[in-house]
């Protein structure tokens, strides 16, 4: 679709989804009241920027029911969010909502390259989590083959993948990655397996990580973004050309803000996501802030696609540690990991000794570079640590522990552990 053609698209339906909000969810009325917003007011996608903000803390406090769109009698699915950052909350779908989220992911598993020739393994976590039922719906819509593995059970997940001939694979990055690993570990090479590409989200990876699952597994593998208030994954996904995520305009719209001031931002420049949503029934969100950290771009795909893109997010602002007073991100670690050749295996700990910051992470060793003494180690922490000295501007302590010991998580990894909370620091 031309983008002027999406922009029209887009006016009709916010116009439309700002006066069902406004007659049916009582706690944004009252948000728009306060800030002296009528729905004659909104008359397009240019003047989005009058409406309030919605934040997880106000789902949070509307919580169950607060935000519904709907009688509950109308909806048919509940989700909650995987709660990483807190308290979980709840979306509802009504059928409509549950169609138009799984045609986003369909969307994603055909710009994977995904057909009804496919066998698509979910191994994503079915339940509340989003993760599962969407890509399982998608998976239908598209017509593959699919194979609701669920997540856990690595022995019974590679047993199935072999033996029924997944060609696609669907589930967390981390998850992913220690797929490739046990796989190895059985004997197999990446060549033995009949998988083509895999879609993988919910949580960040970096470009170097992308490379390290495809080699594994002798794959193409996607990205792909979204977040239980919006719908679930499928907000945004990637295309062949594996360089950002196309967002589903028809059905969302994106914004950036800065986050200290949440004024709009220009396409292009760094900030934090914002969606509204335009077709809901069950749970209609207007400007929910995602903290999510990206870039958006209105640049010519190669795909054809004209939907607007979205980078990687570069971590949510929530996941930002403040260490000794230095902003500093899990991807930024990540990427020195494996740039210096080690798998994405690894925990920061956080402390507070006599009033300062203890900066630890514990990385496992590749088991094909295994150094055989105490000072081979050390000096293999010793470069690690510089390495991460120049990318965060301070220093960790390494700990290059034995492989295989940092439990590995079936769904989204647990990275920081944050004992400085005890403290009452939260950040
Ligand atoms: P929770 O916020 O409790 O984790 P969700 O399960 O709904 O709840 O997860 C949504 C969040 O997951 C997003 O806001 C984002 O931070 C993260 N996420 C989802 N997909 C990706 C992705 N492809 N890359 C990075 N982060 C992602
Ligand atoms: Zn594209």
């Amino acid at each position: 679709m031309p983008v002027e053609e999406i922009k029209k698209l887009q006016d009709e339906k916010l116009v439309r989804q700002v006066k069902y909000v406004y007659d049916n969810v009582k706690y944004y009325r009252d948000l728009m009241d306060k800030k002296g917003v009528k729905p004659e007011d909104i008359k397009g996608t240019e003047d989005l920027h009058k409406l309030p903000f919605l934040k997880k803390d106000d789902l949070r406090e509307a919580y169950p029911y607060g935000l519904l769109g709907t009688d509950i009698k109308n909806c048919v699915r509940i989700h909650s969010t995987s709660g990483t950052t807190g308290k979980r909350v709840v979306a509802f779908y009504t059928q409509h909502d549950v169609d138009m989220w799984e045609d986003c992911c369909a969307r994603a598993i055909v710009a994977a390259g995904g057909s009804s020739d496919d066998v698509c393994q979910v191994c994503y976590g079915y339940g509340l989590f989003t993760g599962g039922a969407g890509l399982h719906g998608g998976s239908h819509k598209v017509g593959c083959l699919t194979l609701p593995m669920s997540s856990g059970n690595t022995d019974r997940q590679i047993q199935f993948m072999m033996d029924l001939n997944s060609t696609f694979l669907c589930c967390t990055p981390s998850y992913a990655a220690y797929l490739g690993e046990s796989l190895k570990e059985k004997g197999y090479k990446p060549e033995d397996n009949k998988l083509r590409a895999g879609i993988f989200g919910a949580e960040p990876w970096t470009e170097e990580m992308r490379r390290d699952i495809e080699k594994a597994l002798g794959i193409k593998a996607y990205d792909i973004y979204g977040l239980t208030e919006i719908s679930g994954p499928g907000v945004a996904f990637e295309c062949e050309e594996q360089k950002g995520m196309h967002i589903n305009e028809d059905h969302f719209i994106a914004e950036i803000i800065d986050p200290e001031t949440g004024e709009p931002l220009p396409i292009g420049t760094k900030g934090e996501l914002v969606f509204t949503s335009l077709d809901k029934e069950g749970f209609p969100m207007l400007r929910y802030r995602t903290r999510d950290i990206c870039v958006l771009s209105r640049e010519k795909c190669s795909c054809g696609r004209t939907f607007l893109k979205m980078t990687k997010p570069m971590g949510r602002s929530d996941d930002m540690m403040i260490i000794r007073g230095v902003n500093v991100f899990p991807s930024q670690i990540e990427t020195v990991l494996l740039k210096q050749g080690y798998a994405p295996n690894y925990q920061i700990i956080l402390d507070r000794v006599n009033n300062s910051d203890t900066f630890d992470i514990n990385v496992e060793m590749n088991p094909d570079d295994f150094p055989d003494s105490p000072k081979a180690i050390t000096s293999k922490e010793k470069k690690l640590q510089d390495a991460m000295k120049a990318m965060l501007g301070i220093n960790p302590k390494i700990h290059l522990v034995a492989p295989k010991t940092i439990e590995r998580s079936e769904g989204k990894a647990v990275r920081i552990i944050d004992k400085r909370k005890r403290y009452g620091i939260t950040t």
